[in-house]
C-alpha cells in the first residue's frame, strides 16, 4: 500500500499558488486580491482566484458573479469565470444570509474541497483570499497545499500593523515565502480639492517591511473610485486600468 503523502502537496495543474493574507478584516485584502487577479489577467496569465475568506466572502461582489456553481457529475465542481478569471468562493457554496458558523474541521473540509474538487483547469497562478488573522484555514492550507508565496496587506494603522505582524510570524513558521507586504488606504486624496490627508497614517507599513526585510510591493491609496470598483463587479485594475489606481495592481502583477 503507498503511504499518505506527507506534509504540503502540489496541486495538480496549477504552477504557483499564491496567499493573501491580512491580520484583521476590512483592511482591503479581498480588494487587493480582485485587482491582483484581474491584473494578471490582462497580462496574459492563466489566474484563479479561490475565495476562502469565510467570515466574509466578498469575491462574488467584487468580481461580479453570482448563481451556484455546477457539478455535472456530483463529484467535481465547475468553477465561475469573469473578467478572464477562474474563481469559486466559499460565498458561492452557502446562502447569501446564512452566517458562516462552521467548526475547524469543516472549514478544512470545505477548503480541501475547493482545492481539489473544482476544476481549476491548468493556471499559471492560483491567488487565495484568506479569512483575516491566523486560524485554521491559513494552517490548512499551508499544511495541505504547497503555498509559493503570501502577500500581507495593512493599514499603516499601529493595529492593524500588530496583528500583520502576527501573520508575518506564522507564515515564517509554515515556511511558506513572504512576497512582499502592501500598504491600502495609504493617503487619501480629496476627489474635490485634491487636498491629500493620510486618514490611518502614512508610512508604518515601509517601515515595518523595512525592519522585516520584506519588499514593500505598492502603497495604495484610499480612493473613492477603488471602492465604487470593487462594489460594482468590476475591479479598478479593470474597469479603469489606464488610472493612476489601476497602475499600482498592474505593477505588482507584473513583477509576481
Ligand atoms: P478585507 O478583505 O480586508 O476585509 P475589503 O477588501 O473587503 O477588506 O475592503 C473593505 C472595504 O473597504 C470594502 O468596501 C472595499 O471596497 C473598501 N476598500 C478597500 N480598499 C480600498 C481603497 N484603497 N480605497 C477605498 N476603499 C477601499
Amino acid at each position: 500500500r503507498a503511504a499518505e503523502p506527507k506534509g504540503p502537496q502540489k496541486v495538480p495543474g496549477i504552477d504557483r499558488i499564491l496567499a493573501i493574507a491580512s491580520g484583521k478584516g476590512g483592511v482591503g485584502k479581498s480588494t487587493v486580491s480582485a485587482n491582483l487577479a484581474v491584473a494578471l489577467a490582462q497580462q496574459g496569465r492563466r489566474v484563479g482566484l479561490l475565495d476562502a475568506d469565510v467570515y466574509g466572502p466578498s469575491q462574488p461582489r467584487m468580481l461580479g458573479v453570482s448563481g451556484r456553481p455546477a457539478s455535472p457529475d456530483g463529484k467535481t465542481i465547475l468553477p465561475m469565470r469573469n473578467h478572464g478569471v477562474t474563481m469559486m468562493s466559499i460565498g458561492l457554496m452557502t446562502n447569501d444570509d446564512q452566517a458562516v458558523v462552521w467548526r475547524g474541521p469543516m472549514l478544512m473540509g470545505a477548503l480541501q474541497q475547493m482545492l481539489t474538487q473544482v476544476q481549476w483547469g491548468a493556471l499559471d497562478v492560483l491567488i487565495v483570499d484568506l479569512p483575516p488573522g491566523t486560524g485554521d484555514v491559513q494552517m490548512t492550507l499551508s499544511q495541505k497545499a504547497q503555498v509559493d508565496g503570501a502577500i500581507i496587506v495593512s493599514t499603516p494603522q499601529d493595529v492593524a500593523l500588530l496583528d500583520a505582524r502576527k501573520g508575518i510570524d506564522m507564515f515564517q513558521q509554515l515556511k511558506v515565502p513572504l512576497v512582499g507586504m502592501i500598504e491600502n488606504m495609504s493617503t487619501h486624496i480629496c476627489s474635490a480639492c485634491g487636498h491629500e490627508e493620510h486618514v490611518f497614517g502614512h508610512g508604518g507599513v515601509a517601515a515595518e517591511a523595512a525592519k522585516l526585510g520584506v519588499p514593500l510591493l505598492a502603497e495604495i491609496p484610499l480612493d473613492l473610485q477603488i471602492r465604487l470598483a470593487a462594489d460594482g463587479g468590476a475591479p479598478i485594475a479593470i474597469s479603469q486600468p489606464d488610472s493612476a489606481q489601476a497602475q499600482a495592481f498592474h505593477d505588482i502583477a507584473r513583477a509576481l
